[in-house]
């Protein structure tokens, strides 16, 4: 998969310059002057890569910097501007705010040298999976969610699993979600993925129902799922092949998925409610999302950013924030979930704040569904 470079900016004879230096560094490059153009390359090109004049006459760079974080847009940004550094470093806070890749600014006039290094530095990685081998995974069945314990902090009961996928690599062992997740993003196959991870977890909750085991999963979705409208009929669909009640499901979808588009998020993610499902903002804290926004938004669960989780014991700060995010889940009528406990220190810390529900490497690590019945009995039988 060779990097594609997408180049907007109003004069020409830059973007020649700039064509020609990345171009001599094995990109593939397209140039545009025309906002409209830009937008439309973005989605039907799906560039690797954006260089990104911020002053332009009809839309300036801000505006579509916010129209590539409604998209989701994965690619790398580099922002470039004659403004002072102030102004340019403003533009990238706003990207990075909301969820954009700015790899880097650059001042206009650009020396060649300067240029070409970067570029060369922002090459994709090497070991970048190709989007036909992630088809052929897909197929081949390589790609299976792993189970990670959720716990009840108060009666110490295991409430559930949160199914994580794993792309289980003939050659390369087993490569974690984000290895493979933004290349299904980038080549239009999230639906597929997110269809086969809900399949199976749904087929194997229905197993462990049928063997007596009494469990429930959470199942991420990609904000780039909430373009499908069917998505609601789709899940409702396939839980019912697999007998298994809607209200045992969670769909946790990221707090910067939920709020990119959130008209539409309201209206699929309402829809999945109506059906019986649960749902839970993901990665609470690491997005924004305004408390309007989230009110009206039908979650049942906030999740903890790890970030803050993780050291809630000995940092003040973190503390306070835990404990904040906490209180607002109750007073929204959530349940609060940490994710990322790694100490016995951390989980009596979430207890004695009031947290409902724990996960992480303190209690288990994500396992293959055999593993995690195993987990299920030995807790059993310590607890
Ligand atoms: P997430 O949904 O926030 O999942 C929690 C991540 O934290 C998981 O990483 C989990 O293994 C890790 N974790 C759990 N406990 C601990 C702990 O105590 N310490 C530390 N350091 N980490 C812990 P993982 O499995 O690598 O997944 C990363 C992300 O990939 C997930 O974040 C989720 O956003 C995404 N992902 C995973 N499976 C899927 C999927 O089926 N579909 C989509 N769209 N995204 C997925
Ligand atoms: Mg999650
Ligand atoms: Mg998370």
């Amino acid at each position: 998969m060779s990097d594609r470079l997408l180049i907007v900016d109003d004069e020409p004879d830059f973007s020649t310059f700039v064509k020609r230096v990345a171009e001599g560094c094995g990109y593939q490059v397209r140039t545009t002057t025309n906002p409209a153009e830009f937008r439309t390359w973005t989605r039907e090109w799906r560039p690797t890569h954006i260089f990104l004049d911020l002053v332009m006459p009809e839309v300036d760079g801000v505006e579509q910097l916010r129209f590539l974080a409604g998209d989701l847009c994965a690619a790398r940004i580099v922002i470039m501007s004659g403004f002072d550094a102030r102004v340019v470093d403003a533009a990238r806070r706003i990207g990075t705010e909301r969820g954009l890749d700015i790899v880097a600014t650059l001042q206009k006039p650009l020396r060649a040298a300067e240029l070409r290094q970067l570029l060369e530095s922002q090459h994709s990685d090497e070991d970048t999976i190709s989007e036909s081998a992630l088809r052929d995974a897909l197929s081949n069945g390589e790609i299976r969610p792993y189970y990670q314990p959720k716990v009840d902090i108060r009666s110490w009961t295991p409430v559930g699993f949160e199914a994580l996928l794993r792309w289980c690599h003939p050659h390369r062992g087993v490569l974690p979600p984000d290895k493979f997740v933004p290349v299904a993003e980038a080549s239009g196959q999230i639906d597929q993925l997110s269809s086969t991870v809900a399949r199976q977890a749904l087929e194997q909750l229905g197993q462990w129902r049928r063997d007596g085991i009494d469990a429930r999963v959470a199942i991420n979705l990609s904000g780039l799922n909430l373009h499908e409208e069917a998505l609601a009929d789709r899940l409702d669909a396939l839980a019912g092949t697999y007998g298994v009640p809607r209200e045992l499901v969670t769909f946790e979808i990221t707090e910067t998925a939920a709020m990119a588009q959130p008209l539409r998020a309201l209206d699929i993610l309402t829809r999945l409610r109506i059906k019986g499902f649960k749902l839970s903002i993901d990665d609470f804290g690491t997005g924004f999302s305004s408390l309007v926004q989230l009110h009206r938004m039908p979650f049942c669960e906030l999740k903890i950013d790890k970030s803050f989780v993780q050291d809630c014991d000995k940092a003040r700060e973190a503390r306070v924030i835990v404990k904040t995010m906490i209180d607002l889940a109750h007073n929204l009528n959530m349940s609060a979930v940490a994710e990322g406990a790694e100490t016995e220190a951390v989980l009596h810390t979430l207890a004695e704040l009031d947290c409902d529900v724990v996960q992480g490497y303190a209690l288990g690590r994500p396992m293959a569904a055999p593993a995690a019945v195993a987990w299920l009995s030995e807790w059993a039988t310590a607890h």
